[in-house]
């Protein structure tokens, strides 16, 4: 065996503050990458465009960052688990190394590497990097794990965190006989997304990257973190990190964004900024939370946790599911909300919360035809998150409080005043008087006049139906009320 150990990136697109790579480099300075462009992932039918283009553009930017270091990242176009260990074969590495996930599908593939790595007696070492806390180690009193976001924030933020881990450096890449090598069992240059056949002509909310993401930290945490608490809701500000495809593709170590709240809150003298912080890092809860829910729930990812919201009689209308995936539902605060993710691969999370309640329990339809839709144009769309946000929305998951109801007209008063964000997104009803819009009570002729439909459902019937549904269900399955 040669000093050579192969890293497989996964989520985790960066040389900075990655755990596995920097173990990886511990052991040994010849430290090659790995991607692989997996079949299986990139021929499902709920791939976005946009999130692709992020992958790849993040990709080049790791490979620049591999060559600055003294090595290579390569590609693969093949499944995993033939790709991954006959390269390392073909490599004569000593070892294999990479971090965990969650996801079902991850640890199906993982172990399959892992046997056939073992087979071919190549070692493999797995590191924890993508949270700041294992699943395996935040676990109630009665050792299960948590299905309820709050006790286990209490115990997760009562944590020490672990600190950056050290830059990838000082690597000693392949020789050409190796790069040869690799190149026959099917190391490729890297292909662009629309090579791939995903085609997104549209610029991102973040330049894909290490650089990017963290420059969009520094300026989050200077600009507006210590004001998150109180901008977070409001769609029209610029008041989230949108850092979520960042934190979804590894391309920024948690361990340094945890680390950059810690700076904030050092400096900060306010409550209310000490409160912006605080929010923002329970919202960095909420991504382990559905990540932890996941790996000990796996079966969430495909279809309800709750009992009542199994075998739930949807109406499923088709011309319902359209309008509302095109933003023509005569809802301008629900419409605006579906315009932006389509525009741009990124949804404000207030309005992901109004959209998937309208989808629910305004046009009762199936929650999982909304969680595949996002999947199909998010740019940060990721399983747990995504699962958790719906089933959460859908009144299906571990919500201990589970008939939430979104009226969007109260959500748009509230959250849009001046329908600054409707009329962003809803250019065509730029005219209409504020009122109209956060109601959505537009006349017949100003809508005719501006080419928009009128409502498709009644909000108050609906939710009446969606709430008489739902207790025939629990009485049927003889659920307490
Ligand atoms: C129906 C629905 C679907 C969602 N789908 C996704 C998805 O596919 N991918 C995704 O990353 N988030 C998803 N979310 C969560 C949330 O809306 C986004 O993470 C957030 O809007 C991203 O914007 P941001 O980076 O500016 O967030 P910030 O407000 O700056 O929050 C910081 C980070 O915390 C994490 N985070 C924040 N809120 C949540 C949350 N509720 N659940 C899990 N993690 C959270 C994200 O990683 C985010 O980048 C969904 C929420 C709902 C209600």
């Amino acid at each position: 065996m040669s000093d050579l150990i192969l890293f497989w990136h996964r989520r985790d697109l960066r040389i900075t503050d990655n755990i596995g790579l920097a173990q990886a480099r511990q052991q040994s300075p010849k430290v090659v990458g790995v991607f692989c462009l997996d079949p299986l992932i990139l021929e499902r039918n709920d791939v976005a465009p946009a999130r692709v283009t992020y992958m790849i553009g993040s990709l080049r930017e790791l490979q620049a960052s591999y060559a600055q270091a003294g090595s290579e990242l390569l590609i693969l176009r093949a499944d995993p688990r033939t790709g991954i260990p006959a390269l390392a074969a073909a490599l004569n590495a000593q070892a294999v190394f990479w971090n965990w996930d969650i996801e079902p599908y991850a640890r199906q593939r993982d172990r399959a590497v892992l046997e056939a790595l073992h087979e071919k007696g190549i070692k493999a070492s797995n590191f924890w990097d993508q949270l700041l806390h294992a699943p395996e180690d935040i676990r109630s009193g009665s050792g299960n794990p948590y299905t309820v976001y709050t006790p286990f924030w209490r115990n997760w933020s009562s944590r020490l965190k672990a600190e950056p881990v050290e830059r990838f450096q000082g690597a000693v890449g392949l020789t050409s006989e190796e790069k040869a090598a690799s190149q026959q069992v099917g190391a490729i240059a890297l292909p662009t997304a629309k090579d791939l056949g995903f085609v997104w002509e549209n610029e991102l909310v973040l330049t894909p990257g290490e650089t990017a993401a963290q420059e969009r930290l520094e300026g989050f945490c200077d600009r507006a973190l210590s004001d998150y608490a109180e901008q977070r809701n409001f769609p029209s500000e610029d008041g989230t990190s949108q850092l979520s495809a960042a934190l979804k593709f590894g391309v920024l170590g948690v361990r340094h964004v945890w680390a950059a709240t810690t700076a904030v809150m050092e400096q900060v003298r306010s409550d209310e900024a000490r409160d912006g912080v605080q929010t923002w890092r329970q919202e960095l809860a909420w991504r382990e939370f559905y990540q932890h829910v996941l790996y000990f729930f796996p079966a969430l990812a495909d279809g309800p946790y709750r009992q009542p919201l199994k075998d739930f009689p949807w109406q499923n209308n088709d011309d319902h599911l359209q309008a509302w995936c095109e933003g023509r539902t005569g809802y301008p605060i629900v419409d605006a909300a579906i315009r932006q993710m389509n525009e741009t691969g990124w949804m404000h999370n207030r309005c992901r919360m109004i959209v998937a309640s309208f989808l629910v329990k305004d046009l009762i339809i199936n929650w999982q035809e909304g969680e595949k839709y996002f999947m199909q144009k998010l740019f940060d769309g990721d399983l747990s998150a995504n699962n958790g946000g719906w089933q959460w929305s859908a009144s299906s998951g571990m919500d201990p409080k589970p008939l939430r109801i979104f009226n969007p007209a109260s959500q748009a008063k509230k959250f849009d005043p001046d329908a600054a964000y409707i009329r962003h997104w809803l250019p065509e009803l730029r005219s209409v008087d504020t009122e109209d819009l956060l109601s959505g009570k537009i006349l017949p002729l100003e809508r005719d006049r501006c080419g928009y439909p009128a409502p498709i459902v009644d909000h108050n019937k609906q939710q009446s139906l969606f709430k008489q549904l739902y207790q025939q269900q629990k009485a049927g399955l003889g659920v307490e009320a």
